[in-house]
């Protein structure tokens, strides 16, 4: 058997693997576990490869093609990989606890889930009320870090919530014309006309979540219902001011649902799904192809090629921080959707 290693270790960018557990359409016989985690930073992948075999059975039968599979199991490195036995609770503490000081310092700060649809995306950054996603651990967190600093600063947060569905920003919580980007002085790039809301507590935000995934655009297809075709971007605007000094200190938190990543196959989509199908890739490759040239360390970073890209140019790279969360099903059935998946997540190291 052999391995190939991979190893994701830039300082300002994080890549982890969440598997899910199995449904109970993937427990059946038709199909096995192709992902396991091996420890707590390698999984490996049972990758299949079809050899063919050439038999003779006696002379009077005529050869006969076997199609028999063997496997060989190719191991990955990611700073972090959760077995599907992982809470979200404990994905949070190893993925974006650590992020509220780099707020508190100031620095823009990216959360992405990346995967194909049922993948475990959406449980993971938005949950359900018994299992909160980490967006809401995230943002508990960030309230009670203000909370125990609020002798020394004050406060204000804003929150955002929009969609880019097909290379258009749309507003969640004030769904409309589509919006435009533009440049803030105090907040670098930012959605024009957006609704702005301000939150109190991290209870008034699930119900926000919650209205805001509502009017996200989707599209029954045929190969999966709940198909999610756009990516949610969740943003946090935080303005501290240090009461000694006045000092006043920005910094925004962007958590980002990203859509589908399957290859939308040519016949199943006709007219404005085809396009559709072209712009996810158009984003997903581009926020790709930006996370490589940070991490090779390049000058040239190529934002201007995607909306997604082009709104969170000043929250990717520099002294930002970035965390890449990418969801894998372990069940044979995703097969070719996991390791797509894998190979997208560890190019991003
Ligand atoms: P995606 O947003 O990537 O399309 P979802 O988050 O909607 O996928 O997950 C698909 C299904 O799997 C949902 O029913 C969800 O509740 C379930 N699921 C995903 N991840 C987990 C997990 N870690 N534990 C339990 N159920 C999960
Ligand atoms: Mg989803």
């Amino acid at each position: 058997p052999s391995s190939e290693c991979i190893s994701s270790a830039h300082a300002n960018i994080r890549v982890v693997v969440r598997i899910r557990p199995q449904n109970s359409r993937e427990h059946g016989d038709n199909s096995r576990v192709v992902v396991e985690a091996v420890d707590h930073q390698m999984l490996v992948f049972d990758q299949e490869e079809k050899v063919e075999e050439f038999f003779f059975r006696g002379v009077q039968q005529k050869g006969r093609d076997f199609l028999k599979k063997s496997h060989k199991n190719m191991h990955f490195m990611f700073d972090k990989v959760f077995p599907p036995q992982a809470t979200t609770a404990e994905v949070f503490q190893e993925t974006t606890l650590s992020l509220i000081d780099s707020l508190m310092d100031g620095r823009n700060c990216s959360v992405f889930a990346y995967g194909a649809t049922g993948a475990g995306k959406t449980y993971t950054m938005t949950g359900t009320q018994e299992t909160p996603g980490i967006t809401f651990l995230t943002m508990k967190e960030l309230f009670k870090r203000c909370e125990e600093l609020k002798t020394t600063r004050d406060f204000k947060l804003n929150i955002t919530y929009l969609e880019v569905y097909n290379e258009l920003v749309k507003d969640l919580l004030k769904p409309g014309a589509p919006l435009n980007l533009r440049e803030d002085s105090r907040f670098g790039v930012m959605v024009a006309g957006i609704e702005v809301c301000k939150i109190e507590c991290a209870d008034d935000l699930f119900r926000l979540l919650e209205e805001g995934n509502k009017n996200r655009t989707q599209h029954p297809t045929d190969a999966n219902a709940e198909s999610s075709r756009s990516h949610a971007v969740f943003q946090v605007y935080i303005q501290m001011t240090i009461k000694t000094s006045q000092e006043i200190r920005t910094a925004k938190l962007s958590m980002i649902d990203l859509a589908g990543s399957e290859r939308g196959s040519a016949t199943n989509y006709v007219g404005a799904r085809f396009t559709e199908g072209a712009n996810i890739n158009k984003s997903l490759l581009a926020l790709g192809n930006c996370i490589n040239s940070l991490a090779d360390g390049l000058r040239h970073v190529p934002y201007r090629d995607s909306k997604l890209t082009r709104l969170l140019k000043d929250s990717l790279g520099g002294n930002c921080q970035t965390v890449m969360i990418a969801n894998v099903s372990p069940s044979s059935l995703s097969y070719e959707d996991t390791y797509n998946t894998l190979k997208y997540a560890s190019r991003a190291k």
